[in-house]
C-alpha cells in the first residue's frame, strides 16, 4: 500500500478514548466516514464519540450511529485523540469550537481535499481520492479492524455520494474494488439507492422545480447557473437539507462548463455558492479565490453580501475562466 498507516495506527492504538469530527452541512462523505471509523474503532475496544456541528441531512439519518451524533455543546470529557475526517480547514469543522482541543490533544486528518491549511497533525491526505472513506477502507485493513455490514455502508454511502453514483470520473478502478468488498458484506442495494438518491424531502423536490425553472445561462450554455433569494427561501419554509443538491442541476444542460447555484443565507449576512465543474474547468482554483475550496470538478465558498451583491461578482469570475480555457483552444 502507498500510504505509510503506521504513525496513525500507533496514534490510535496509544488512545482509549477518541472524538470524531467532520465538517458543517455533513454529507454522505463526511458522515459515512466519520460513522464507519467510529464502529471500527469501538470493535476494537476503543471509547469513541462522534460530533458534528450541524445535524445530518435527513437522508442520511439511515446511517449505523447518525443517531448518537453529539453537538459540540454537549461534550463534556477530554479526549485523547481527536480524528477530522474530510475538512480541509480547521473552519470547516464549525465556529470554532474544535480549537478548543488543539493543541493538547494529538490530532489525525484523514482528507481527500488539494486544497488545504496546513494543520499540525498526522495526516493521510490523498487528493487523488474520490473520497476520504477510501482512506478509512484501507486504514482499517492497517490497523487490522474486519468489515462488518454496518462499516460497509457507511462506507459505501460515503464512496457512493462523493463519485455521484460512480459516475464522476474520481471513480478510479479501485474506487470499484473497494465498493465491491463492501457490497461483498451484504449491502441491500435498494435500500441504499433509495436512502441516497430517492428519499428527498417535498420541500427539495419544490425547490429543485423552482431553480431548474428559473435557471439561467450564457448564450452559449458554457456557464449555468440559479439561485435562491432568502425572500423564496422563506415563502417555501426551505430548510439547509431541501438546499442540498441542487448545485447538481446545474449540470445537466447540454454544453454546460461551469455550473454555479448561489443560496443567500440572509441571517448571516452570506451567500454560499457551489460550483461544479466539466474536466478541464478547476472551480476549485475558482472558490479559493472567492476564500473557498474544495475539489476541482465541485467546490463551494461562502461570501458576504446579499444575491444581488455577489452573484455579478462570482459569475464575472466564472466567464473570466471561461475565456482562458477558450484562448487555449
Ligand atoms: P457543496 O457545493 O456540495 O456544498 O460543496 C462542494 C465541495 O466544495 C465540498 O465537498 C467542499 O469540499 C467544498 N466547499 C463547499 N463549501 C465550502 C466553503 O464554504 N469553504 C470551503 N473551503 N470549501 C467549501
Ligand atoms: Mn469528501
Amino acid at each position: 500500500m502507498k500510504y505509510d498507516f503506521a504513525p496513525a495506527c500507533a496514534l490510535v492504538q496509544a488512545s482509549q478514548n477518541i472524538l470524531i469530527a467532520g465538517h458543517v452541512s455533513p454529507d454522505g462523505d463526511t458522515l459515512g466516514s466519520a460513522l464507519g471509523l467510529a464502529l471500527a474503532l469501538r470493535s476494537i475496544g476503543k471509547q469513541v464519540t462522534v460530533a458534528f456541528q450541524d445535524e445530518p441531512p435527513q437522508h442520511l439519518r439511515f446511517l449505523p450511529g447518525a443517531d448518537k451524533i453529539f453537538r459540540p455543546d454537549q461534550l463534556s470529557q477530554q479526549p485523547d485523540l481527536l480524528i477530522l475526517v474530510d475538512c480541509a480547514t480547521l473552519e470547516r469543522t464549525g465556529d470554532g469550537w474544535i480549537e478548543a482541543y488543539l493543541p493538547q490533544v494529538p490530532l489525525l486528518i484523514f482528507d481527500h481535499h488539494a486544497l488545504r491549511d496546513e494543520i499540525p497533525a498526522v495526516s493521510l491526505i490523498d487528493p487523488h481520492l474520490a473520497a476520504t472513506a477510501e482512506l478509512i477502507y484501507w486504514f482499517l485493513q492497517a490497523i487490522e479492524v474486519p468489515l462488518d455490514l454496518d462499516i460497509a455502508r457507511c462506507l459505501y454511502t460515503a464512496i457512493c455520494t462523493d463519485t455521484g453514483g460512480f459516475r464522476f470520473t474520481n471513480t478510479k478502478v479501485h474506487t470499484l474494488q473497494i465498493a465491491a468488498e463492501l457490497l461483498a458484506q451484504g449491502i441491500n442495494l435498494e435500500e441504499m439507492r433509495i436512502q441516497l438518491f430517492e428519499s428527498r424531502s417535498m420541500g427539495h423536490i419544490k425547490l429543485l422545480g423552482l431553480c431548474l425553472s428559473n435557471l439561467q445561462k450564457t448564450v452559449d450554455n458554457k456557464l449555468v447557473w440559479c439561485g435562491l433569494d432568502a425572500a423564496t427561501k422563506k415563502l417555501h419554509n426551505a430548510l439547509p437539507e431541501d438546499i442540498d443538491g441542487i448545485a447538481a442541476a446545474t449540470m445537466q444542460l447540454e454544453g454546460v462548463k461551469i455550473g454555479m447555484f448561489f443560496d443567500e443565507r440572509a441571517e448571516q449576512g452570506v451567500v454560499k455558492v457551489s460550483m461544479r465543474g466539466r474536466d478541464g474547468y478547476n472551480v476549485g482554483k475558482l472558490a479559493a479565490e472567492f476564500g473557498g475550496g474544495g475539489h476541482y470538478a465541485a467546490s463551494g465558498c461562502t461570501i458576504p453580501g446579499t444575491l444581488a451583491e455577489v452573484q455579478p461578482k462570482v459569475l464575472a469570475a466564472g466567464k473570466r475562466l471561461l475565456a482562458e480555457m477558450e484562448a487555449r483552444i
